[in-house]
């Protein structure tokens, strides 16, 4: 019986783990539940698979959590210091990281640090925190295991491989709901069309950051951390279908691929089971019916966020971790529609362009950098509603 704690259950990605939970009574046992404020949900999610903690971000939440739970035997906790302690509880083997943005930093090294394996959906926390965490999973002997569906392609593309042997990694894109738009186009649409993702159903932030194409660039630097390649190694090929999840191609110039139906339960599962592969129900891929799988390169000069991304990686030191928090504080303005579409990509050039880069960022560097961040937009933006 493996036991798991996850962090952000009530989300996209977390509630997917639980149906997959669900599916493997017999394997899996939850012992550690987080969220941030969906405390009905979470209270269902308690009663049906009994872990033995359970933290929101709040501590009023908190409270009435525990008057709703107080029939079961369930500690509930708060604030950052019950999110750390849920992720480091003693049980846990694996540890979900499926909680939205930075605020996963903490949590994620404290869980390393206690030994346990990290499923990682949390990519913010690589992006920022990459070179502290792969160094400090090495020491600790923790395995970091990918959840992000390319990484997670790239994974298993890797598996028995030479990873000293690869050429260059082909981080596949769908390209969002605006693919093979220009500038023009971008600059009025509006937040319901933004939400609105061709290929794959997932939390809102994510879904903007898809199209914006931040979430490619967040996922260049994330692959950079995964697989110790350098960023001119990693390609971006855009693939509408969402059919191919990624590819590897190697020194000898074989490409390898992993594809399959847009299903994210795929590699959370692959992340829970690893090295085993388990059924997984669900739609299969129909090559009969599946007519073509189609290829295009990626405009960065109007999907600004992977030219920011990777100018931001190149650079290095707090920039990634500026570059994602200006992202995460203007996107969560976007989903208020109190700026537009292409404010996103202004705000964050801003701040890359005004900010003095620390090398080697400390996690104090790292929370510093993105303070400076929010309180920059702040003293430079004014944030009305628009209607
Ligand atoms: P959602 O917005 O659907 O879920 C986010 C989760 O984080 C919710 O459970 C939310 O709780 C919780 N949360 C937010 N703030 C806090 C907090 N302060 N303390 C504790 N929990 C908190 O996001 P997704 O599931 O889409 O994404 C999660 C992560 O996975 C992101 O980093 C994303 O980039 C990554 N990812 C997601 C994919 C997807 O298909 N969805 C694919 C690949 C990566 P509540 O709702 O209760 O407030
Ligand atoms: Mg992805």
């Amino acid at each position: 019986m493996k036991q798991i704690g996850i962090l952000g259950s009530t989300g996209s990605i977390g509630t997917q783990t639980l149906e997959i939970v669900r599916n493997h009574t017999e394997e899996l046992q939850v012992t550690a539940l987080a969220a941030g404020s969906n405390i009905e949900l979470l209270e269902q999610q308690i009663r049906e698979f009994r872990p033995r903690i359970a933290a929101v971000w709040k501590e009023e939440n908190a409270a009435t959590l525990r008057t709703m739970v107080r029939d079961m035997d369930v500690r509930i906790v708060s604030g950052m210091e019950g999110l750390i302690e849920a992720a480091v509880l003693e049980q846990n083997e694996i540890l979900v990281t499926a909680i939205v943005g930075m605020i996963g930093i903490q949590p994620t090294i404290a869980a390393i640090r206690a030994g346990k394996d990290i499923a990682l959906a949390n990519k913010e926390t690589l992006v920022t925190a990459g070179h502290i965490i792969m160094h400090l999973a090495e020491k600790c002997h923790v395995r970091i295991l990918p959840v992000d569906s390319e990484h997670s392609a790239i994974f298993q593309c890797l598996n028995g491989e030479n990873s000293r042997e690869i050429d260059k990694i082909l981080l596949t894109a769908s390209g969002g709901p605006f693919r093979g738009r220009d500038t023009a186009f971008l600059s009025s649409v509006r937040l319901a069309d933004a939400l609105k993702h061709p290929n794959w159903s997932m939390g809102r932030k994510i879904t903007v950051d898809s199209a914006t194409m931040v979430n490619k660039g967040l996922e260049v630097m994330e692959a950079r951390w995964l697989f110790g390649v350098g960023l001119e190694d990693i390609q971006v090929v855009v693939q509408p279908q969402s059919v191919i999840h990624s590819m590897v191609q190697f020194q000898d110039g074989a490409v390898l691929a992993q594809l399959g139906t847009p299903d994210m339960k795929l590699p959370i599962q692959y992340a829970l089971f690893y090295p085993e592969r388990q059924f997984l129900p669900g739609k299969r891929l129909d090559f009969d019916t599946l007519a073509s799988i189609d290829f295009e390169k990626p405009d960065p000069d109007v999907f600004r966020g992977l030219s920011l991304a990777y100018q931001a990686g190149r650079t290095g030191g707090s920039l990634p971790t500026v570059f994602n928090a200006a992202n995460e504080f203007a996107v969560a303005r976007f989903l208020e529609e109190r700026i537009r579409f292409l404010d996103i990509y202004r705000i964050i050039e801003e701040c890359m362009e005004a900010h003095k880069k620390v090398e080697h960022p400390s996690v104090d560097e790292i929370l510093a950098a993105e303070q400076w961040t929010y309180e920059y937009i702040e003293s430079r933006w004014k944030f009305e509603y628009s209607h």
